[in-house]
């Protein structure tokens, strides 16, 4: 794939050379799977006439924008996860962006207040329950997760996910770092079989009868539902939203940021005021069962359906700034041990 990227980039190259009024482009290096973006760079595109290239890395992109430095194509960067995006920041691979547009999109509790990330959707984390096996009303908080009555009815991922890490640096924001430990270890003797799997595999387990509750992201469940064997699986559990005891409802986002060093400055702006824009919002949301941030974009009706839920208002920024402390944490209860 990134094979393909670098010729059509020193194919541009070329064409610039001979023909100086070439259409513009931008180059995009996303952690995200083509099937989410291509709708939406075909629909800039269309709008635009700006050509994108994208790359679809699965891991490393750090140090390929590292190992390329000043000279490297990538204009735009696409990922998941406030760690992930933070990450990048932090190592000095992103510019900050002044934009009217980008700040009148993006809500401030979802874009770096310096400029260097937008989120574009958020996915709440949430708990999958047994539509037999657990009542209404019977698990409401995060909290609820460490009590004894779920004694050998949770599954869920490795602690050391992002996604669970970043749960448990919010657990460490509202609650402190010993409670923290103490609710780790209340979760972990309250597992019924080692962390292991994705969030899905959780809820296949739930249908199997291996465990009562699971922790997940709430597109899954749209995912399941549209995947003929997993549909059986979705079925069998109820979404519940829990809280924090002193907060709201865990959420993480996607989000695009422009690199330091991007070639096509001008292009990979219009290309994030496009993300952010209610248009194409909803078009990247639908497409993974997520939650659009602009203002005046709906989700899905589908993923509506599974309830409203208040976002927790720990900023993101924090649980980014608390992930090192989480993970510490979660490796010394030994979660998935
Ligand atoms: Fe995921």
């Amino acid at each position: 794939m990134f094979a393909n990227f670098k010729n059509s980039v020193f194919a541009a190259a070329a064409t610039i050379i001979a023909l100086p009024a070439v259409a513009e482009e931008v180059n995009v290096y996303s952690y995200r799977q083509p099937e989410l973006i291509k709708p939406l760079t075909d629909a800039f595109t269309a709008e635009t006439g700006i050509k994108v290239n994208v790359a679809y890395l699965q891991k490393g992109m750090i140090e390929r924008l590292k190992a390329e430095g000043e000279r490297s194509p990538a204009d735009v960067i696409l990922t998941v996860d406030i760690s992930r995006l933070a990450g990048v920041v932090n190592a000095g691979f992103t510019q900050a962006v002044e934009s009217e547009t980008l700040n009148a999109n993006v809500p401030a509790q979802y874009r770096d207040p310096d400029g260097h990330w937008f989120g574009l959707t958020t996915r709440a984390r949430i708990i999958y329950a047994s539509k037999d096996r657990v009542a209404d009303g019977e698990v409401t908080t995060y909290e609820d997760l460490a009590d004894p009555k779920w004694n050998g009815r949770i599954c869920t991922r490795s602690g050391t996910h992002a996604y669970n890490v970043a749960l448990t640096s919010a657990v460490l924001e509202h609650n402190g770092a010993e409670a923290t430990g103490a609710w780790l270890e209340g979760v972990k003797a309250n597992l019924a079989r080692k962390p292991q799997g994705n969030d899905r595999a959780q809820v296949k387990a739930i249908w199997a009868g291996e465990c009562d509750i699971s922790v997940g992201n709430t597109y899954y469940m749209g995912k399941m539902l549209a995947d003929e064997e997993q549909k059986a699986w979705a079925d069998s559990v109820n979404v519940i939203f829990p809280t924090f005891e002193n907060g709201g409802t865990h959420v993480n986002v996607s989000g695009v940021a422009m690199v330091k060093s991007a070639p096509n400055k001008d292009a990979a702006l219009k290309m994030m005021e496009f993300l952010t824009s209610p248009e194409a919002q909803e078009i990247y949301a639908k497409a993974n069962y997520e939650y659009p941030i602009a203002a005046g974009t709906e989700a899905d009706p589908l993923v509506q359906g599974w309830g409203s839920f208040e976002a927790d208002d720990v900023n993101l920024m924090t649980l980014a700034a608390n992930r090192d402390a989480a993970l510490k944490l979660i490796e010394t209860v030994d979660f998935d041990g």
